[in-house]
């Protein structure tokens, strides 16, 4: 009798089906979801597209599985796959983002605060339903013993005959597909398991590649320029007392739609409003970021190369930090976020993500006025020599970064509210969401004038440059944070807020007038116009500047 109920053996091949029509079918569910809504495919045109799609993928999984996955390490083989391909579907689903190389990189480069950030209660369930249930079930199941030189034989079979089946039905819909394809770029890094396999493979090739290249030294011709106006401060004030000090504020997740200063609704930048009507400081309406993620814009930023030369380049370069100091300058990178992504590496540099400062940090991070708070002792502490022919300070915000916005702002600047306290923002509405977002940029803007307000105490010439590595998307089209493949990527990841201040002794020292500025605040800029403009802020002269992109050398000119 017991033999009734015992449960047959799996052939191995039969059970590697079962695990392919879950990956094609419901690991593929944003994907499907995805196609059913698209605007061409209504109605019956739907199902046979989907029914096409559908053979064609599933096609392709089960010859992709058959060439590598064998009985030996079947069971732990699912398991990575389902957990790749949950993860991934769940990341799709909740921020309509797409995994591709970039959003593989910020991956990669993601600290314990970041995952905290996105640990949350729905995802744990989209791991149950996606790993732990189809995993414990397929896990316990008992399979076959067979031969191998059969199975290597049947297996093979099977692939090719996946294979075929796959490329047939591509080739008879092909019109059809590739015009969805070309229209709807996002579709081809919507594909699980490929679009992770893609990313992963072409990420690590590409880190690779770069780390076996020598570092390329560049700019070394830079030197100062001589100042116009030599002496401003009376002599008996020491030369490191005097020199100029140039902070740059490199933002985080800020977007241009929601600053104040950029014409939004909400005034989330009264502080830079009132310094903006005093006449020292000048917003940038148009500047488009290089990248649609940390990873991909701040070395991009600080690159001498440009956003198209940097994306086609495979070669390690210096930054304009590198530059800087090669000139004679002291140099500062401060960091209240995930790192520098290299840019720094050779200048004196500081995180202060795990100071213990009890006014500014909480839970193991700190909100960015820390920067401020650590600024005085960490400038002492550089080259006096170089210090007293100047210093440039980078201060890397932690700023609007997400999904958890409310952590962003202290209680007593949360003006927006109800805010959405969560990091699991599908479970907020719209406005909340927003409302976190919009106290996140209302404290960049009290950081940056409470800057502004230390820089004007020192007795010496000082500016302030703002700009943010990219945008982020608060729900718009259904997408959330940012990372989108910058050729589809929406506006709002891409359009960053900039600004520049600066002060009185700054513009007698330099010979300058803050309307030159002002007659290029509407001007169509980038990313690319950083690296110039901070070599024509600080004076550097090298054969490397572009005189065309910095913001500067209008002001010169006008001289
Ligand atoms: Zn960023």
């Amino acid at each position: 009798m017991k033999f009734i109920f015992a449960r047959t053996a799996w052939h191995p091949t039969a059970l590697l089906m079962v695990l392919t029509l879950w990956l094609g079918t419901v690991g593929n569910f944003p994907f499907w979801m995805a196609i059913w809504k698209l605007p061409e495919t209504q109605g019956l045109r739907a199902l046979t597209t989907m029914g096409s799609l559908w053979l064609i993928l599933v096609g392709l999984v089960c010859w992709f599985l058959c060439l590598w996955v064998w009985p030996r390490w079947l069971k732990p083989a699912a398991v990575v796959m389902l957990m790749t391909v949950a993860s991934s579907s769940y990341f799709m689903l909740t921020y309509g983002v797409v995994i591709d190389p970039s959003m593989l990189a910020n991956v990669a480069q993601t600290d314990v605060r970041e995952v905290r950030d996105l640990l949350t209660w729905p995802m744990l369930a989209a791991l149950t339903l996606g790993v732990v249930l189809p995993g414990v079930w397929l896990w316990r199941q008992p399979v076959q013993a067979v031969n191998a030189k059969p199975l290597i034989l049947r297996q093979l079979g099977v692939a090719l005959l996946a294979f075929v089946v796959a490329m047939g039905v591509f080739w008879v819909t092909f019109q059809d597909i590739a015009s969805l394809t070309r229209n709807h770029k996002q579709l081809r890094y919507m594909i699980n398991p490929f679009n992770s396999i893609y990313a992963v493979t072409r990420f690590f090739v590409g880190q690779a590649s770069l780390a076996s290249q020598p570092l390329q030294v560049i700019g070394q011709d830079a030197q100062l320029a001589e100042p116009v106006q030599p002496v401003l401060v009376p002599v008996s004030v020491p030369a490191i007392d005097r020199a100029p000090l140039m902070v740059v504020v490199l933002g985080e997740t800020a977007r241009a739609a929601n600053f104040g200063l950029g014409g939004y609704a909400r005034d989330t930048t009264p502080q830079l409003r009132k310094l903006q009507a005093q006449g020292d400081l000048t917003y940038f309406s148009d500047v488009k970021s290089c990248g649609t993620s940390t990873q991909a814009s701040v070395p991009c930023m600080f690159s001498h190369l440009g956003k198209s030369d940097f994306e086609g380049n495979n070669q390690r370069f210096e930054s304009v930090l590198d530059v800087l100091q090669r000139a004679g300058l002291a140099v500062l990178w401060l960091d209240n976020q995930s790192g520098c992504k290299g840019v720094c590496e050779r200048v004196p540099n500081v995180s202060t993500t795990a100071l213990k400062v009890p006014e500014f940090c909480k839970d193991g991070e700190c909100l960015d006025e820390v920067m401020l708070h650590e600024l005085p002792k960490q400038l002492a502490a550089l080259d006096p020599a170089k210090r007293a022919k100047g210093t440039v300070v980078v201060m890397h915000q932690m700023g609007s970064h997400g999904p958890a916005y409310y952590k962003r702002s202290p209680a007593e600047l949360k003006q927006f509210k109800p805010e959405c306290s969560s990091n699991a923002l599908q479970n907020c509405p719209p406005e909340q969401i927003v409302n976190a977002y919009d106290n996140s940029i209302l404290y960049t803007d009290h950081f940056l004038a409470k800057t502004v307000q230390w820089l004007q105490a020192q007795a010496r010439p000082t500016s302030l440059l703002y700009v943010s590595d990219h945008g982020e998307s608060l729900g718009e089209k259904g997408l959330y944070l940012h990372g989108m493949p910058y050729s589809f990527a929406p506006k709002e990841q891409i359009h960053v807020p900039m600004l520049v201040w600066l002060s009185r002794p700054m513009l007698k020292l330099r010979g300058w007038n803050m309307s030159c500025l002002q007659a290029q605040s509407a001007k169509e800029l980038t990313h690319d116009n950083l690296f110039h403009s901070v070599l024509g802020l600080s004076q550097v002269k090298t054969s490397l500047a572009k005189p065309e992109l910095d913001l500067f050398s209008a002001c010169a000119a006008g001289r």
